[in-house]
């Protein structure tokens, strides 16, 4: 039989109680204090007790008087339960009836506090989350499966304020590139493509990314398409995105991950993922992470470089696009994964996609 402690009162034992070893032999429990050993009487009785009824408490009369026995939550309880002989179990299911009954009053307590101090508590979050700590500070303790409610939102926005095409050989190539590079990723990935003239493309928080057919018609390989989805899929990963929700929206974004993502709540999501601008530290590492993605799918890095200085020198003098215009200067980038690009070694495999056909799908033709 298991051994274990309490802390038992009564006649002959300090004011305070005393640590008592108890158990369980042949139906009777012994307690043993550092100044004398007891047996519990014959007749018992078990309620719940101390601070929060989360003790049982056991209590007998003796011929000295009334001895009382307190034991602990946890272990301690389990094992007087598991060998508690049957003729009480009726007195302990009544104890822990009102266990439950206590612990219950003290949720609804708690509730009720929480209630009370979360209105204050939430102004304050709203003024400090709107720094780049705090944003990933936050972003930490936000499960994927909350995030995907935020792509969710952008999919029923995008779907709302952008035609997309919703089926072709542009489609099928997008999805096919764009699940090579996200293995045992915690989101659902959906990949979208919008018409739209402009060379862009995004991935919002949870999963969702949007590519326009613009940027299937600049590049001339989809290899070069996969680089730029490489770089968007390390944004998302690394959650970028997610962070920069929360800094803008503050306790909007709280509530999309807490609550109901309607699509009523943040109306400029969507805006807001295509006007972000990432520090320099977050697109260096999606810069990296993009490229350990591609180099894993055995898809040729150097498209990354390709496509990049191709973009650049195109647009020179012209707007960029927002994912290439956000500082370093593409030129530098270009340069810094140039450098990491050559020392990788191949063989890569070419992606079996036929890009002509795919170019010819498009709505707009090049
Ligand atoms: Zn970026």
């Amino acid at each position: 039989m298991a051994s274990f402690t309490g802390r038992v009162f009564g006649p002959g034992l300090a004011g305070t109680g005393e640590v008592a070893q108890a158990q369980w032999q042949h139906g009777q429990l012994r307690l043993q204090t550092p100044s004398l050993s007891l047996d519990m009487g014959v007749n018992p009785h078990i309620t719940g007790g101390g601070f929060n009824a989360e003790q049982l408490r056991v209590s007998w009369q003796a011929p000295e008087g009334e001895f009382v026995f307190f034991v602990d939550a946890g272990a301690a309880q389990a094992a007087f339960v598991a060998d508690l002989p049957p003729q009480w179990r009726a007195q302990l299911a009544g104890a822990q009836r009102s266990q439950s009954r206590v612990r219950a009053r003290w949720r609804w307590g708690i509730a009720a506090l929480v209630l009370c101090l979360s209105v204050p508590l939430a102004a304050l979050v709203a003024l400090v989350v709107r720094s780049d700590a705090v944003a990933a500070w936050v972003v930490q303790w936000v499960p994927p499966a909350y995030e995907a409610k935020l792509g969710d939102l952008v999919l029923v926005q995008t779907q709302a304020q952008m035609r997309l095409i919703d089926s072709g050989p542009a489609v099928e190539a997008l999805r096919q590139m764009g699940e090579k590079l996200v293995p045992h990723s915690p989101y659902r990935y959906r990949w979208l493509l919008a018409d739209h003239p402009d060379v862009n493309a995004f991935a919002a928080p949870g999963g969702v990314v949007v590519v326009f057919s613009g940027l299937l018609m600049a590049a001339d390989t989809p290899e070069e398409v996969a680089a730029v989805l490489a770089h968007e899929v390390a944004h998302a990963e690394l959650r970028h995105g997610l962070q920069g929700v929360v800094k803008s929206l503050g306790l909007q974004a709280g509530a999309v991950l807490l609550g109901d993502a309607t699509g009523v709540a943040v109306p400029g999501l969507l805006s807001h993922l295509l006007e972000r601008q990432f520090s320099r530290e977050a697109e260096t590492a999606a810069d990296a992470e993009g490229l350990r993605r591609l180099v894993a799918a055995r898809i040729d890095p150097a498209n990354m470089v390709v496509f990049m200085k191709k973009l650049a020198a195109k647009e020179k003098g012209v707007e960029l696009p927002q994912w290439l215009s956000t500082h370093p200067a593409p030129e530098d980038r270009a340069a810094r994964l140039q450098a990491q690009v050559s020392t990788l070694p191949g063989p890569w495999q070419p992606l079996a996609i036929d890009w002509a056909a795919v170019q010819r799908s498009l709505p707009r033709q090049p």
